[in-house]
């Protein structure tokens, strides 16, 4: 028994009156879509060149065959054709099929939408169906976020039909997932490893501008930054970091085994007072202990250019970079106008 054919009138809304359809789009499941030529031609390349092909009897129909795909997603792909848009059902019953024609018929618009699309629809379910979609129509980007949602949550898929049927049928996409995934796993644990180290020169960064600002002022009261502010001097904003070094630093001058040199905080002080000098560019009128004689120190011993050092140094400049940046917008516009107006720190940044 032959198919029923079934005939969809695209509903086109243009300002244009059309002439009749002068060409018809024939399915798998035996549905004709009558259409035109002209438009058909005018968005898709791959289109123009099969109408523009010869045929055997110049007065038969013009037909062309999409096959292999539901006759609703081809209705869907016409429908796009003619206004460049999509309906959200369409996009969720037919995603798939249409990012499938907008690859073969080369139609990048409706590429973009269906990508998009897809990216939003991503579960555990469909993603290595999804996956190898996107191989096939050379779409990176969906690809890409098909294999981080693998790596992110692999237990689930592994549990899928379609990454049991994957595994049986192409193990070359299976070692090229499982590589991703241990790929990866490498990146995620590099990348705390910085945050971590971030963290750290921060810190020290932090811990460089409490120590100038303590050592000018004496030991300042340091308290929860919002707290009012006493006697109209503003508490510290770098509460922890500067309460913090100022009991070092009271430590630091009372400390009885700091002479034997086995006092573990006394050597973390005199190594801050250590890099402060290092980094330090006003150190002639400097109020920080030490600070000229490491200078000196330095300058006999030639460790300016040790590169253990220098390297600390830059890392605890851009660490105050980082930082600055993710302040809110005001206090940096402050940090700023501090920065630009200290001509220390402004040479300090080419480090
Ligand atoms: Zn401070
Ligand atoms: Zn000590
Ligand atoms: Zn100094």
């Amino acid at each position: 028994m032959a198919p029923q054919t079934q005939t969809i009138h695209i509903q086109h809304q243009t300002n244009r009156v059309l002439p009749e359809p002068d060409v018809c789009i024939h399915t798998s499941h035996g549905t004709r879509i009558p259409a035109h030529s002209s438009i058909l031609a005018s968005v898709s390349p791959v289109l123009e060149n099969l109408i523009d092909r010869p045929r055997k009897h110049r007065s038969s129909e013009r037909i062309i065959q999409i096959q292999g795909v539901p006759g609703g997603a081809v209705a869907a792909f016409v429908g796009f054709l003619y206004s460049s848009a999509c309906a959200e059902e369409e996009m969720e019953k037919y995603g798939m099929h249409l990012l499938a024609l907008s690859h073969v018929y080369m139609v990048p618009q409706l590429k973009q939408r269906c990508v998009k699309a897809l990216t939003q629809r991503l579960t555990t379910e469909n993603v290595v169906d999804v996956l190898q979609l996107a191989r096939l129509c050379d779409a990176p980007d969906l690809h890409l976020r098909c294999m981080k949602l693998l790596a992110n949550d692999f237990k689930a898929v592994e549990a899928t039909e379609g990454w049991k049927f994957l595994v049986n049928h192409d193990p070359y996409l299976e070692l090229q997932i499982l590589r991703f995934i241990d790929e990866h796993e490498t990146r995620k644990k590099k990348s705390r490893r910085h945050r971590e180290e971030q963290g750290l020169y921060a810190q020290l960064s932090e811990a460089m501008e409490c120590l100038e600002h303590i050592c000018k002022e004496g030991c300042t009261d340091v308290g929860p930054y919002d707290a009012v502010a006493e006697r109209g001097r503003t508490p510290c904003a770098r509460f922890a970091t500067c309460r913090g070094l100022q009991v070092l630093i009271r430590h630091f001058a009372t400390c009885q085994r700091r002479a034997s040199a086995g006092c573990v905080r006394c050597k973390r002080m005199w190594q801050l007072f250590r890099l402060h000098s290092y980094v330090c560019h006003h150190t002639d009128s400097c109020k920080v202990p030490f600070c000229r004689q490491f200078q000196l120190k330095m300058q006999q011993e030639e460790m300016k250019d040790d590169p253990r050092w220098k390297l600390l140094a830059r890392k605890v400049a851009s660490a105050k970079v980082m930082s600055s940046l993710s302040l809110p917008k005001r206090k940096r516009d402050e940090e700023m106008r501090v920065t630009i107006n200290n001509p220390g720190i402004r040479s300090y940044k080419l480090l």
